[in-house]
């Protein structure tokens, strides 16, 4: 459920008419709704209800300051996986034993920020960077408290681009290593290890790669534990698939993967944490564009967007399905007709959405796209320089522009000229 809904034939966000923002604002932009983030973060809180636990916010799926504080307020803790994300949970506010650190590739500059502003936890992928952490904290005189990414090898079920948990894909340890690495791991001066991390990927529509997963964990937790580590903390990572289109997907829900986390993993005693980021962000955000023109191309019609692909580049990168509904709602009956709805950019990669069936539309039209709040906005790019699309945060009757577009000169200003020119 979100707070993107239709009242008397005109979509409003929460209590504000969509289109009064577009008059205000422009478009293209992003629009989010608080009481949706609010909602979806609260789903995964009382999923766990009744144990020891943490949702760290995944935020590299929407980082916009506002939607960081809006959900730090209500308890949440944040994953970063860089330096720049760090950096913008601890300027929400976030402190810094609510900090999770995900990643493959964090640089020694990264663990030395993280360390010194302070941090709840490196989730750890490699040896080298269990080498590299240590001897960094080391000379800092402090201990970095560390879970262990495994990969555990189970298929997500999910596209490629984002499956994580085989050990084909650059993430985590292989599970059939994790003895040893964490052996090493208790014998090196600066790391004090405190758990184990998995994260198997994102948009998962099904439990049961997560089973798999998790009974994985179980069975290493107490292999662990035998061998003499304190294992105390379960860091669950993210992945939950959201319904893209309204018919025929239904991922599961956050309290049956609640349920699942308690079966699988709940007897162990351990703290949990999950990462949900998709889940939280991803149907609390649309993308509002206008229609530039409707032009008559050769056995199609296309739909000219002023959003394109460097706005919203999950069609293009993940083949991703995003409803696009009318601001101003359709007739009944009224007769539908399939587009091609394109944006501007000098490339065939900018489609949305091939032959989809929309009521009729006119250049001036406003449309939304559905479920954009997450790898929306963050994925944005100037490409073509088109300036990086604003967003917009409403909260039942008010709406903010929590990030302006910035103007041409802006843009070019950020280039500078060498001395020869
Ligand atoms: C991306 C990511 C997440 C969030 O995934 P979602 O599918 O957005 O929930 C969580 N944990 C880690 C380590 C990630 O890389």
């Amino acid at each position: 459920m979100d707070h993107f809904l239709y009242r008397d034939g005109e979509l409003f966000a929460e209590d504000v008419a969509v289109a009064d923002i577009a008059a205000q604002v422009g478009t293209p932009f992003y629009c989010y709704s608080t009481a949706t983030l609010t909602r979806h973060f609260q789903l995964f809180n009382e999923a766990l209800e009744g144990t020891d636990h943490l949702v760290c916010y995944a935020m590299k799926a929407a980082s916009n300051q506002a939607i960081l504080k809006t959900l730090a307020a209500l308890g949440a803790g944040m994953d970063v996986v860089s330096g720049g994300e760090y950096a913008r949970a601890k300027a929400a506010g976030v402190p810094g034993d609510r900090i999770v650190f995900s990643g493959v590739g964090k640089t020694a500059a990264e663990i030395r920020a993280a360390l010194d502003g302070g941090i709840r936890q490196f989730n750890v992928e490699s040896e080298p960077e269990l080498r590299v952490i240590s001897q960094i904290a080391s000379a800092m005189g402090a201990t970095a408290p560390v879970t262990i990414r495994v990969n555990p090898d189970v298929d997500a079920k999910t596209h490629a681009k984002i499956a994580t948990g085989k050990s084909e894909n650059k993430f985590g340890i292989p599970i059939a290593k994790a003895r040893a690495v964490y052996a090493e791991a208790a014998s090196l001066p600066g790391i004090e290890v405190i758990g184990i991390d998995v994260h198997i990927g994102s948009q998962l529509t099904q439990l049961e790669p997560y089973e798999q997963a998790y009974q994985k964990v179980a069975e290493l937790t107490e292999q662990l534990r035998a061998d003499g580590h304190n294992i105390r903390r379960l860091d669950l990572g993210g992945g939950l698939g959201i319904p893209y289109t309204r018919s025929n997907e239904a991922p599961p829900l956050p309290m049956d993967y609640g349920a699942l986390v308690k079966r699988t993993l709940g007897h162990l005693g351990c703290e949990l944490e999950i990462e949900p980021g998709r889940l939280i962000a991803g149907n609390a955000g649309i993308l509002v564009s206008e229609v530039i023109y409707v032009k008559d191309g050769v056995g199609r019609t296309f739909l000219i967007l002023d959003a394109a692909m460097n706005d919203l580049i999950r069609p293009a990168m993940y083949d991703a399905h995003h409803e696009i509904v009318p601001v101003k709602e359709a007739e009944p009956g009224v007769e539908m007709a399939p587009y091609d709805i394109v944006g501007p950019v000098c490339e065939s990669g900018d489609t949305f959405a091939k032959g989809r069936v929309m009521p009729p539309l006119q250049a001036g039209d406003l449309v939304a796209f559905r479920s954009a709040g997450a790898y929306g906005a963050v994925m944005s790019s100037e490409y073509n320089t088109r300036p990086l699309v604003p967003e917009v945060l409403v909260n039942g009757d008010q709406f903010a522009v929590i990030r302006a577009r910035p103007s041409f000169d802006e843009i070019i200003n950020r280039d500078t000229i060498p001395a020869w020119l």
